[in-house]
């Protein structure tokens, strides 16, 4: 153990937020020192990664929707699933090395948060990509405890916390006590259904196509839930879906907010069936305790307000929703030699 913190000392140990849209990496005293898309460049029909050293993150998402024939941009983990291992295994090792530096002699501690809806064989298949990828130790948390932690909840006591991260593949939902999880959902609608339903309503509407880049801006910049103090409107462009050329049109945020009710809709009907799971002392406790919002698709507006109507519960906003969960695991990194023991760190228990 003593031994253990002496080669801390020679090596950077890093908290992980592998998300479907977003990686982050925390590390121990410094915060968040690394936030790319978890998006990467391959040669098409291959898993072979782009050779030239930054097809990974910011670069590679630029590509996403304009890549040229041969090269095809992926988001490995896009519905909450790991659905290509190679990839997901280049991109974790990218962001590893870019922390850590190829100079240093001893390797990292990683400690990984991971949907909770991952199978026991992808969990393996992230330990093993975190270990291939130059990790000594990999620890995986489940999202829901680290967005938890990071957002200050008081889950190591007796008494219920509610945490609702929307991502931007799939939506948790968890009620959590005394350390552990006792209910959880996860749905894989989030973010990236409400740009699919802003793309679709495009269509429908304006005969106009949109890239899945200006489908997300929409939903960003005018993007809303409840009825706004000033209704906004945004010029739009993309390509005639009739004469095929490319064109631009006004889209209101009163448009917007009607495509968005489908994807939001099932956001709230999974926190409601979340609920009705819950024990009752538990569901007592978050009458005071009320609901925790996280993820990018928390900032959507008004999305609080919608869900404090529909539960009767109070729903408070994390602080910066996007970084919660990265900050959870640096917490984790912190307490590493206390709590390694009710942390899952052996490969051979998937
Ligand atoms: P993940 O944990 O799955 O990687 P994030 O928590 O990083 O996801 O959230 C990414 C999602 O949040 C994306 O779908 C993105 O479009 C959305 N998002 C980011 N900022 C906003 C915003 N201001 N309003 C609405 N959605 C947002
Ligand atoms: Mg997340």
């Amino acid at each position: 153990m003593i031994f253990d913190s002496l080669l801390g000392m020679f090596s950077v140990d890093m908290g992980i937020d592998l998300g479907t849209c977003n990686t982050l990496v925390c590390v121990k005293g410094e915060g968040v020192v690394l936030n790319e898309p978890s998006v990467v460049a391959v040669r098409r029909g291959t898993n072979q990664v782009l050779r030239h050293g930054n097809a990974v993150g910011h670069v590679a998402k630029e590509m996403l929707g304009r890549t040229p024939g041969s090269i095809s941009a992926i988001r490995p983990l896009k519905d909450g699933v790991i659905a290509d291992f190679d990839i997901t295994e280049a991109m974790l090792g990218y962001f590893i090395r870019k922390v850590h530096g190829r100079s240093r002699f001893v390797k990292p501690r990683v400690v990984i948060a991971v949907p909770s809806g991952i199978t026991a064989v992808e969990k393996r298949a992230v330990y093993n990509s975190a270990e291939r990828a130059g990790a000594r130790r990999v620890y995986l948390v489940e999202e829901p405890m680290a967005a938890g932690i990071g957002a200050g909840l008081p889950i190591g006591e007796a008494t219920a916390s509610m945490i609702v991260d929307v991502g931007g593949g799939t939506t948790e939902v968890a009620i959590m006590s005394l350390a552990d999880i006792g209910v959880v959902q996860s749905i894989r609608v989030a973010g990236d259904e409400m740009d699919a339903a802003i793309i679709g309503y495009m269509r429908r509407k304006y005969d106009l196509m949109v890239g899945l880049q200006t489908a997300e801006n929409i939903k960003i910049e005018i993007g809303s839930i409840m009825p706004l103090e000033e209704e906004m409107a945004k010029e739009v462009r993309g390509r005639d879906i009739v004469g095929g050329l490319p064109r631009q049109c006004v889209v209101t945020s009163n448009e917007i907010r009607d495509a968005l009710s489908e994807p939001v809709g099932q956001i709230i009907e999974c926190v409601m069936r979340t609920l009705e799971n819950a024990e009752p002392e538990l569901a007592a406790d978050l009458v005071e305790n009320g609901i925790h919002l996280a993820g990018g698709g928390a900032l959507l507006r008004g999305l609080d307000m919608r869900l404090a109507e529909a539960t009767g519960l109070e729903v408070n906003l994390v602080d910066d929703p996007l970084s919660c969960v990265a900050r959870g695991t640096s917490v984790y990194l912190e307490n590493l030699l206390a709590w390694k023991e009710t942390m899952e760190s052996d490969a051979d228990e998937y």
